[in-house]
């Protein structure tokens, strides 16, 4: 394969698509990353060329993390490298020992992170409305062994955290939000990052907010807790001489902290240039049989949404299979994701121990689930054409 080459024929389908019908508007990818002007972004790094301090928690790891805190409302938010191993550390801060009550419908890394830390994930199912855990599920679930739940908000649906919490008072368990699609997000007014024991958040370059790769776990006063956060993510090393803990290596760099940096100045655009596109689809959308949004659809409700995902579920009313439509879709030049297709549960690598059939809501979910295009900024013209396309699709 020559250097330039993209494995499995990439290349070739993307330059057939350049190449196709409407050069305007095709490719269109799930997400696109957003970038702040790249002039800023060397103006913010300039510094380290003089400094020479790259990373180990630096001046924008410092700057970066305090524009964090006051935006989420948070006490502490402790940075590292992605959100998976800031998801991983939080549980092994926690020094837990059990059952974590989790669902299966998200991305591979809540799962893993269960298990890696040692932990057994029990799945719970979602609600049908959102993909949310379902609180009335969770608590069929609960044994002497649960430790805690880690439900996850996703889509950037915010879980029913009232129904949650209450849930982990009564049997004294620690509550970890996978917030890694909820990003800035406020409910009645309340930063997403307030519930539960820690909220962790990733800043991967296909998220709301991105630093390239990074992630934030977000405490509430747990001077304890933070430390040990800072200890794994750094070897455990105390100083020089002292080492205090098995930790890992996910620390920040100076450099990806820098990139946060610049695009958190156009974060609050990128959401209103976000929401404003989703508002077409729900527009163009929301009387299609068989489609169903499981994005919010106003923002009437108490959540300000984050516009992280435009995802709706495709059933038989509509004509065609979500599978038929997504392939459908590709021929024209718009990549839709089914995420989250398959769920946690049904991977290989957890057959023998978890059975996707223990959460029929999800498995469904799972199967009748498609991601469209959405990202900053996406115009009203693309978003047509994605919709033309999905209309298109049933005939
Ligand atoms: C992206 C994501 C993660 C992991 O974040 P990384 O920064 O990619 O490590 C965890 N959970 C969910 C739901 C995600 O979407």
């Amino acid at each position: 394969m020559s250097k330039t080459e993209a494995p499995f024929g990439l290349r070739q389908r993307l330059e057939a698509m350049f190449c196709s019908n409407d050069q305007r508007h095709t490719p269109l990818t799930v997400t696109r990353s957003s970038l702040p002007p790249l002039a800023e972004y060397v103006a913010e790094i300039a510094p380290l060329w003089e400094s020479h301090w790259l990373t180990n928690m630096g001046q924008k790891h410092e700057e970066l993390r305090q524009a964090l805190e006051d935006l989420l409302e948070v006490d502490d938010c402790v940075l590292f490298a992605n959100g998976h191993s800031a998801l991983q550390a939080t549980l092994e801060a926690m020094e837990l020992c059990g059952e974590v009550i989790t669902t299966p419908f998200t991305f591979s890394s809540t799962t893993h992170a269960i298990v890696r830390a040692g932990l057994t994930p029990v799945m719970c199912d979602v609600r049908w409305e959102d993909g949310t855990l379902d609180p009335e599920c969770a608590e069929t679930l609960v044994t002497d062994c649960t430790c805690a739940i880690l439900p996850v908000h996703v889509y950037g649906n915010v879980c029913d955290v009232e129904g949650i919490g209450a849930l982990a008072k009564l049997h004294n368990l620690k509550v970890i939000y996978d917030a890694a699609h909820a990003f800035g997000e406020r409910v009645g007014g309340v930063s997403v990052a307030r519930f539960g024991d820690a909220s962790v958040f990733s800043f991967h370059a296909t998220k709301v907010f991105n630093s390239v790769e990074g992630g934030a776990v977000c405490l509430r006063g747990s001077d304890g807790l933070r430390r040990r956060l800072e200890l794994l993510r750094n070897f455990g090393i105390v100083d020089e001489e002292h080492v205090e803990g098995v930790g890992f290596n996910a620390k920040m760099s100076e450099l990806h902290a820098s990139m946060g940096l610049c695009n958190l100045r156009h974060h609050q655009e990128n959401v209103k240039q976000r929401l404003h596109a989703l508002a077409r689809y729900h527009e163009r959308l929301a009387d299609v049989r068989g489609l169903r949004f499981l994005s919010p659809v106003d923002t009437q409700t108490a959540v300000e949404y984050n516009g992280a995902y435009c995802a709706v579920a495709i059933s038989d009313g509509f004509g065609v299979t979500r599978d038929e439509l997504h392939e459908s879709l590709s021929k024209r030049g718009v990549f839709a994701r089914k995420y989250f297709y398959p769920c946690t549960n049904a991977y290989a690598c957890y057959a023998g121990v978890l059975d996707p059939n223990e959460t029929p809501v999800a498995r469904h979910l799972s199967e009748q689930v498609l991601c469209l295009p959405l990202f900053a900024p996406m115009s009203y013209d693309q978003v047509d054409f994605v919709c033309d396309a999905v209309l298109q699709a049933r005939a």
